[in-house]
């Protein structure tokens, strides 16, 4: 193996626990495992929460149907468009679907559960407010087993956003035209820790990106942490000189006489090519830069001291000081684009 990925299930279980405290004991909790759970390894992730969460939630229906083949229990909501011709499979595998579209109301069979979806601003999926009255309508003549209603927001990840409130309050009007017993949601991680004092948690939130342990804005949350370590091990040392210039387009120089350890991790791996020259890793726990462009398969790093050796070890990421967060905002993108990027074929370990 090249590479692998440590998954620390006990910083995984200390995430939840700061939703819990933050949400209180009434509100349910939906963890969001879409896309493999954020890269971290969707079974294995349900498999450890089962039985400390009430459901999960997963994009897509062919997602819940791994969670359910590999025996999770859990009430599972699927948040796409329920596929043409899956509609079976929603009420043979107990799952529950999305209706946020007033073309699914017909194409899902009886007894089916459903929560509605309305789009209060997020422009994404889900029913708009003018579809109100013809949703009613179709709930009426329909014969699903309805047991939930929700929204998304599109600014939670920043704090004091005046979007959020608009669309909370879009979505406490729709919400008062249905019965008290549907199970009402709205949170993601950004409204968990966020939004805590606008009444938004209702019976229940789904967060994501907290669970692995990043903030999902630039405010950072001191109760979570990385649930990720990667870690690599040189294949290759050598001794370059000042002047020497490594890697492809030659891209850095050699400032000092040194060694160049060769890292068999590239951006096939998920090390985006855009952090070339700009990231650090830790070689045997000591600061060492990544220098010369990402290639495929393989980074290198410079040493200016001690003398490295085939097979030291390299921390990629860990904790907060080697942490996705990190790489995202040297590359103007999120922690979520930078752990679902890490390769499906890099060994997962589970570790307590
Ligand atoms: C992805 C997603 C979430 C979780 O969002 P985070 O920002 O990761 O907490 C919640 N709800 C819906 C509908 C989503 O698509």
């Amino acid at each position: 193996m090249s590479s692998t990925l440590y998954i620390h299930r006990s910083k995984l279980l200390n995430n939840l626990n700061a939703v819990k405290d933050k949400v209180g004991d009434s509100v349910k909790c939906m963890a969001v495992v879409k896309d493999e759970a954020y890269g971290h390894g969707m079974v294995q992730v349900a498999k450890y929460l089962h039985d400390k969460v009430d459901w999960f939630c997963t994009a897509k229906l062919v997602e819940a149907l791994e969670l359910r083949k590999n025996g999770i229990e859990n009430e599972i909501l699927v948040f796409e468009i329920p596929p043409e011709g899956s509609e079976q499979q929603y009420l043979d595998f107990n799952i529950t679907a999305s209706i946020s579209d007033l073309s699914v109301f017909d194409r899902l069979k009886a007894g089916t559960k459903a929560h509605l979806h309305f789009d209060t601003g997020m422009f994404r999926l889900g029913m708009l407010p003018d579809e109100l009255s013809k949703a009613l309508e179709e709930m009426k003549a329909s014969d699903l087993n309805y047991t939930g209603i929700y929204t998304h927001f599109a600014n939670s990840d920043v704090k004091h956003h005046p979007r959020v409130k608009e669309q909370l309050r879009t979505f406490n009007s729709i919400r008062s035209q249905f019965p008290r017993e549907l199970m009402t949601h709205t949170a993601n991680s950004g409204a968990i820790f966020y939004y805590g004092d606008e009444s938004l948690y209702f019976d229940a939130v789904r967060p994501g990106v907290c669970l692995y342990g990043y903030a999902p804005g630039s405010d950072e949350i001191a109760e979570l942490e990385p649930v990720i370590e990667w870690k690599s091990k040189l294949v290759q040392v050598k001794k370059i000189r000042q002047g020497d210039m490594v890697g492809y387009g030659s891209k850095w120089t050699a400032p000092e006489d040194g060694w160049l350890g060769v890292v068999p991790v590239g951006y096939a791996d998920g090390i985006f090519r855009g952090l070339t020259n700009n990231f650090q890793v830790k070689l045997n726990s000591v600061p060492v830069p990544e220098v010369g462009t990402i290639s495929m398969d393989y980074f290198m790093v410079f040493i200016n001291r001690t003398k490295p050796e085939i097979g030291d070890e390299v921390t990629i990421l860990k904790n907060h000081e080697l942490s996705a967060k990190n790489w995202a905002k040297k590359i103007g993108t999120i922690p979520y684009e930078i752990t679902t990027a890490i390769s499906p074929k890099i060994e997962r370990v589970y570790l307590d």
